[in-house]
C-alpha cells in the first residue's frame, strides 16, 4: 500500500545489528528504505547486513560517544545521500538495588539510553528540515511507565525518553518532523536473555503477567516502525504507544 511505501527514503536504526532495533531495520527494509545501522559490534553488524536490502550499510558507532552520534549521522548522509528516518533503538541495562548503583555506571546507562537519542536528534535535525521533514522514533519500555526496583536509571532514562519526544515533537512538528515513542513489552532480545539467567522467574511471570500470553518477538517491531516512518503517521506526534501484547493495560 502506498500509505506505507518507504522507496527512497533512508532509515539510520542505532543498535540496528541485534534485537528490537534489527527487527525494525528489516521491516523498514522491506517497505522499501534504505537502511544505515549503528552500533559498536561490527562482526554482528555484518553478519546481519545481507538481511536488511543490497544497499543498506553499517557504521561503527559508540553512541555514548557526541562525536561518534555526529560521524555517524555525517557517514549516513555521505554514503546513503540523506537521514529521512531516525530510530533511537541503541540501549542496555546495568541491574542492580539503587542503594548500591555506582554513579558510572548511571551514566553509562543514562549515556547509552537517553543523551545518545537527544544527541542523535539533534544531528539529523537540520538535514530533515532541508529535506522538508523526517521522521524520529525512539525506544521506551514499559520502564517508562512502571517502576522496577533493580533499575532506578533504566526507568530514568526511559521516563525521560517519553518527556524528550514530546518536547521534539512540539518543538519541530512545524518543521514536518514527527517524533515519537514507541514502549515494548518483554521482548526475547540478547538484553532479555541475559536478564533471564540473572533473575531465574523472569521467564515465567512474564507468560503470566502479559495478556498475549507469550514474549513479544522481534518481528513484532517492523509494523510499528513502518507505520511511524511512513505517510500513515503524518499527523501523530509526540506519543507513546506501546507494544506489549496488552502488559500496560492490565490492572
Ligand atoms: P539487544 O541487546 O539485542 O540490543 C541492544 C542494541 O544496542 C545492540 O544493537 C547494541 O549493539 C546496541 N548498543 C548498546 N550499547 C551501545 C553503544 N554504547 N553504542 C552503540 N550501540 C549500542 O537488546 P534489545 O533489542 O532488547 O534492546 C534494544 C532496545 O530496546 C534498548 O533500548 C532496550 O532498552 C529496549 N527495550 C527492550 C526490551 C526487551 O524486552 N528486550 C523492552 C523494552 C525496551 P552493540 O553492542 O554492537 O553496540
Amino acid at each position: 500500500m502506498k500509505l506505507f511505501d518507504l522507496t527512497g527514503k533512508v532509515a539510520l536504526v542505532t543498535g540496528g545489528n541485534s534485537g528490537i532495533g534489527l527487527g525494525m531495520a528489516r521491516g523498514l527494509a522491506e517497505a522499501g528504505a534504505t537502511v544505515a545501522i549503528a552500533a559498536r559490534d561490527q562482526e554482528r553488524a555484518k553478519s546481519v547486513l545481507p538481511s536488511l536490502g543490497d544497499k543498506a550499510i553499517s557504521v561503527a558507532t559508540d553512541v555514548t560517544d557526541p562525536t561518534a552520534i555526529e560521524n555517524m549521522v555525517a557517514a549516513t548522509v555521505d554514503q546513503l545521500g540523506g537521514v529521512d528516518i531516525l530510530v533511537n533503538n541503541a540501549g542496555t541495562n546495568i541491574r542492580g538495588r539503587p542503594e548500591d548503583m555506582k554513579v558510572a555506571d548511571w551514566h553509562t546507562v543514562i549515556d547509552t539510553n537517553l543523551t545518545s537519542a537527544f544527541l542523535a536528534s539533534q544531528a539529523v535535525y537540520p538535514h530533515m528540515k532541508k529535506a522538508g521533514g523526517g521522521k524520529i522514533m525512539n525506544n521506551g519500555s514499559m520502564a517508562s511507565i512502571f517502576g522496577l526496583p533493580f533499575a532506578a536509571a533504566y526507568g530514568a532514562s526511559k521516563g525521560g525518553m517519553v518527556q524528550m519526544t514530546k518536547s521534539l515533537a512540539t518543538a519541530w512538528a512545524v518543521d514536518n518532523i514527527q517524533v515519537n515513542c514507541f514502549l515494548p513489552g518483554w521482548i526475547d532480545t540478547p538484553l532479555t536473555q541475559r536478564a533471564r539467567q540473572q533473575l531465574t522467574e523472569l521467564h515465567d511471570n512474564v507468560l503470566r503477567r502479559t495478556p498475549a500470553g507469550r514474549w513479544g518477538a522481534i518481528e513484532d517491531f517492523a509494523g510499528i516502525a513502518v507505520f511511524l516512518a511512513s505517510a500513515a503517521s503524518d499527523f501523530v506526534t509526540g506519543t507513546a504507544i506501546e507494544v506489549d501484547g496488552g502488559y500496560a493495560s492490565l490492572g
